[in-house]
């Protein structure tokens, strides 16, 4: 848990994405910089955003996720606010998510949110603005890393500007030219459990 009870993947206003020049050949967007390039991709070699600055200032719920901070709770279901092991019962892990207009079906969701721990699926609703206007809580019995969101750039050979929200997955001949900001989870086997109402 951050400061003042901030969940942990909440960026701060003392934080910011580096501008880095980037460089697409007919193998994929890279940073001009070679070495800046090999720190910033992961293990299956997807190039990621540089953060920079630190958790100072204020909160910027209204912001995407930290990039840095989202990866590792998810890849580790860890719980979004304080990082200690999300909750798990038979149903399986607790995801809270906006509700915005019910989905034709939960299942299938991909979700950049990270699941949480069942203390902080209580609060997080409160502090968070867009849970206030409305959550589902659901339990997930499989979440597949399926792919990233991010910059997705035009390949050389074809017209067009830079998608900056594209959801790639990992098996899309699309991956080696997305600068990523998020992982991406696959809801499957999904028991919705409940809805709330906007809180005020
Ligand atoms: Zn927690």
């Amino acid at each position: 848990m951050d400061r003042l009870g901030v969940p942990y993947v909440t960026p701060w206003t003392g934080e910011a994405i580096a501008p880095l020049p980037v460089t697409v050949t007919m193998v994929g967007a890279a940073y001009e910089d070679p070495v800046a390039d090999a720190i910033a991709r992961d293990q299956d070699g997807v190039l990621w955003v540089v953060c920079r600055g630190m958790a100072t200032g204020k909160p910027e719920y209204a912001a995407e996720l930290h990039p840095e901070r989202q990866k590792a709770t998810m890849e580790g279901f860890l719980c979004a606010r304080c990082r200690k092991p999300a909750a798990r019962d038979d149903r399986g892990m607790l995801w809270v998510l906006p509700f915005l207009g019910e989905p034709e079906s939960w299942e299938g969701l991909q979700s950049a949110i990270p699941p949480m721990c069942e203390a902080c699926a209580q609060m997080v609703p409160r502090l968070c603005p867009e849970l206030r206007e409305g959550h589902v809580q659901l339990r997930v019995r499989e979440a597949e890393l399926v792919g990233v969101r991010g910059t997705l750039y035009p390949r050389p050979d074809r017209p067009g500007v830079p998608d900056p929200d594209a959801l790639v997955l990992y098996d899309s001949p699309g991956l080696p030219f997305v600068v990523a900001r998020q992982v991406v989870r696959e809801l499957r086997q999904v028991t919705v459990v409940a809805f709330s109402a906007a809180i005020h």
